[in-house]
């Protein structure tokens, strides 16, 4: 029983180093740029997804090469009554890379353009 509970300690400690660990790695950049994209569209936004380990990407259905994976991708879900296809175009003028989805928008800081879905 001792040993189980040390066990269990352990999984905890190493399930809380992974979410610093994760939190630390999301792109400046693109915290910087969901702070532009607010302001320009008047609307604030829940973040569904940020960075993914590539177990979670995998479960998630993610690209091989997603976004996700090096912090440099959010997928949001806005709070306001604006439609996903303006919101899309507003972000556009902010992120490279842009893809409106029917329930959320994901973007990213890729260094190429990419914009789909609106
Ligand atoms: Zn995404």
């Amino acid at each position: 029983m001792k040993k189980f509970i040390i066990y269990l300690f352990h999984v905890l400690v190493v399930f809380i180093m992974m979410s610093f660990a994760n939190a630390a790695e999301i792109n400046p950049e693109l915290s910087a740029k969901l702070v532009e994209f607010e302001t320009a569209s008047k609307c604030s936004f829940t973040k569904t997804s940020g960075v993914r380990t590539v177990e979670h990407n995998k479960k998630v259905g993610g690209a091989s090469k997603s976004y996700h994976l090096t912090g440099d991708a959010y997928d949001l879900v806005p709070k306001c009554d604006t439609s996903l296809k303006k919101l899309g175009k507003i972000a556009a003028k902010i992120f490279n890379g842009v893809i409106v989805y029917k329930k959320h928008i994901h973007v990213d800081v890729r260094v190429e353009v990419f914009h789909k879905g609106f």
